[in-house]
This record gives structure tokens, sequence and C-alpha cells, in this order.
């Protein structure tokens, strides 16, 4: 699936994200500002930070050591998406959850696709 959230930051009630069409929109908890939210009350956006865990963050956003941890959990499921798109190795929601659980900084690349082609 094509990413539609290429960036976002943390502000005080949600996340400002930056959309794949150059747009920015707010996702709070329930919603999104896009005008497709606003019609069918969902969207590709509001998908998106649902899968990538980004609504979690909204939803800590009153507790900081709660909201670091899984910003931290969340950059980390996104470059572990890249990694395995960019070596066309096949993901999964569970290979990824997996991964993430696995992933340390010193593990080198090789054994990072040995650790992913064995998830599978
Ligand atoms: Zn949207």
């Amino acid at each position: 699936m094509k990413q539609k959230i290429i960036n976002y930051k943390i502000v005080q009630d949600g996340l400002i994200i930056l959309s794949d069409s150059g747009n920015e929109y707010k996702i709070t908890k329930n919603s999104c500002s896009c005008k497709g939210f606003g019609f069918k009350r969902h969207c590709s956006h509001f998908d998106e930070a649902l899968k990538l865990g980004l609504l979690e963050i909204i939803e800590n956003i009153q507790n900081p050591n709660q909201l670091t941890s899984n910003h931290i959990k969340a950059s980390r499921i996104n470059a572990i998406k890249q990694f395995l798109s960019k070596q066309n190795i096949p993901q999964s929601d569970k290979l990824i959850e997996f991964l993430e659980s696995k992933l340390t900084t010193k593990m080198t690349m090789k054994e990072f696709i040995n650790l992913a082609e064995w998830g599978n």
C-alpha cells in the first residue's frame, strides 16, 4: 500500500501530519481534518495513523513517559517497514511486531535480514 503519511509532528491535542499530497492535516484520537474524513468518517491518513501506532501517541500525550516509548516504537516500526520494502521482503503486522521486539542498535543489516527471513 502506498504510504500516505510522509511525516508527522506532535501537537498538544493530536498530530499534524504531512500527507503524500503535500497537504498538512490534523489527526486526533477520532478524526482527521481532511475532506475524505468529513464525508466518510474514515480516510487513508487515519487508517495509516492507526496502523503505525500513532493514535497511541495521541492517547498518551498526557503521559510523557509513555509518550516517549510509544513514539520511539512508532518510528522504529516505520523504519522497519521502509527497510523491508526496500529489500523486497514481504511484510506482515506479525513480522513487523516480531522484528521491532528483536531489533537492537548492535544488529548488523545482514543479521536483521536473516531475522526477517526467519520470521517470515
Ligand atoms: Zn485524512
